[in-house]
This record gives C-alpha cells, structure tokens and sequence, in this order.
C-alpha cells in the first residue's frame, strides 16, 4: 500500500474492439490496482491489467446500474488508500461520457487524474465501415450529437439540417422516427443515412438507406442499443460488411 494518494487514470477504450486502446490506456490498465469498468467495455481490454481488482460499474454490475455518486466516491476512496484506479469507459471519456463529471469530482476531492483519450464512436465506427465522417467533397463537418439530452429537451434537427455537416446520432435509436421525422421534414428524406449497431466488435451490424427508409430498415433488421444513426451524403462509402449481417444498401 503506497503511503500518499493514489490517482485515477480515465480511460477511453474505443468503441468496441480492444485492439482499438492506444498504448497509453494499456500503460496505465499495466499500472492499476483497480480497474472500474463499464458494461459497453469489452473484457478482453482486463487482460492488460492482470494484477488488478476488476470493479464492473456497468448495468451488469449487480444493481441495475450503478449510481454517478457511488462510483465517484468509490475512486475518491480507494485513491486515497493510495491505489491506482483505472477507470476504463467506452469510446472517449468526455464524448457523452460524463468524464467531465468525473473529472470535477474528483479535483474537488483533491485526487489527481489523468485523462487518456479513446476513438470515439461516432469517428471510430463509421470509420471502420469506410465512412470518412468529413470528407470534403460532400461534408463541412461532422456533429456530434445526442437525442437524449439532460434537460429532456429535443435536439433544433432543422437548424442541424442547415449546416451541411455529416450528423452523427448518439442514443438516437429509440427516438429514430422521430428523428427522421424532423430531418425529412428539414429536406433530408433522401439524404444517404446509416444505423450501426455494436460497430467495431463481432457482433456488428448495419443498415444504410436514406433518411425517409432507415427507421423501417432498422426496425425490419431488429437493430438494438448501443447503435449509432449516421447521415450525410458521406454514408455512401460506407463498405459492405464482411461479416455480421450485411450491410443493406437501399435507396
Ligand atoms: N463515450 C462514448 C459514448 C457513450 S454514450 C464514445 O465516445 O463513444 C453511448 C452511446 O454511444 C451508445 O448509445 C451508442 O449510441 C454509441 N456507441 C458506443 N459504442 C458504440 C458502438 N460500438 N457502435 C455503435 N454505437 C456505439
């Protein structure tokens, strides 16, 4: 047991294959005593830490899923016994991760933490499928975005209609006719749109189409949580699957 405080190593894993970590979260899952790991996190990312207590704080965690609160001062504590804490997290720590949470709450305890980043899903997913989120003959950009925002309030979709960047849809699947709903009624109906389910791991699997389409083709195809929704002219790269279902490709 160290004499001083410990730190807090938050790590982004990447979307979903664990070779997707960079050598800076395998240094520090290396260096750990306890790894607190979330559901969406493939295991095999423990193997990089064999000598560490694997805490899961996921909703396969025991309870239902573990409270924001007790997983902050569950870091707080085993940092102060003076323990290194990975706290490993899908995608990036602070894209829609609630790092920055994390982050305040520990600095307002006085632990230290480093914050190492990961590939995020929205860049790491449709990449892997061929599609380059900002290519520039078709995309200014690409956006971000979550349907579940905090305050309950939806997303302005026609405002995101007007800015010609590729929009990538976090949470989005349960709200999809929704979504398009609004994105068909900005004047995106046969704007290219794909959904993409577990992207990146064994069990991946897509559907492309148009925004008017995808919702049914997403239904039809029983697609689930965690998934993104993709639309822009950008989604036309996107590669047939070579495993999984194959990527449907409808007008
Ligand atoms: N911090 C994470 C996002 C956490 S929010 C990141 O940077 O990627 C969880 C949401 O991310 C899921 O509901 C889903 O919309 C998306 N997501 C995460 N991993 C995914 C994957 N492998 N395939 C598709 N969507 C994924």
């Amino acid at each position: 047991m160290r004499g001083e405080n410990g730190k807090v190593f938050l790590i982004g894993a990447g979307p979903g294959d664990p070779e997707l970590l960079t050598l800076k979260a395998v240094r520090a899952l290396a260096a750990a005593d306890y790894v607190l790991i979330d559901d969406l996190v493939d295991r095999r990312v423990l193997e990089h830490a064999p000598h560490a207590r694997v805490v899961p704080v996921g909703k396969r965690g025991g309870c239902k899923s573990t409270p924001q609160v007790f997983i902050e001062k569950l870091m707080v504590r085993l940092a102060r016994r003076g323990s290194i804490v990975a706290r490993v997290k899908g995608g990036d720590p602070f894209v829609f991760g609630r790092g920055g949470e994390e982050v305040l709450a520990l600095a307002a305890a006085g632990i230290e933490c480093s914050v190492v980043p990961g590939i995020t899903a929205g860049v790491g997913v449709p990449a892997s499928l061929g599609i380059p989120v900002t290519h520039r003959d078709v995309a200014r950009g690409v956006t971000f975005i979550t349907a579940h925002a905090r305050d309950g309030g939806a997303p302005d979709w026609a405002a995101l209609a007007r800015t010609g960047t590729t929009l990538v849809i976090y949470m989005g699947l349960q709200r999809i006719d929704e979504i398009t709903a609004a994105l068909s009624a900005a004047g995106m109906a046969a704007t290219p749109a794909a959904v993409i389910e577990r992207g990146t791991t064994d069990e991946e699997r897509a559907v492309t189409g148009s925004v008017s389409t995808i919702a049914a083709l997403a239904g039809e195809a029983r697609l689930s949580s965690p998934a993104l929704i993709v639309v822009g002219e950008v989604v036309r790269f996107a590669k047939k699957l070579e495993r999984g279902l194959p990527l449907r490709q409808s007008a």
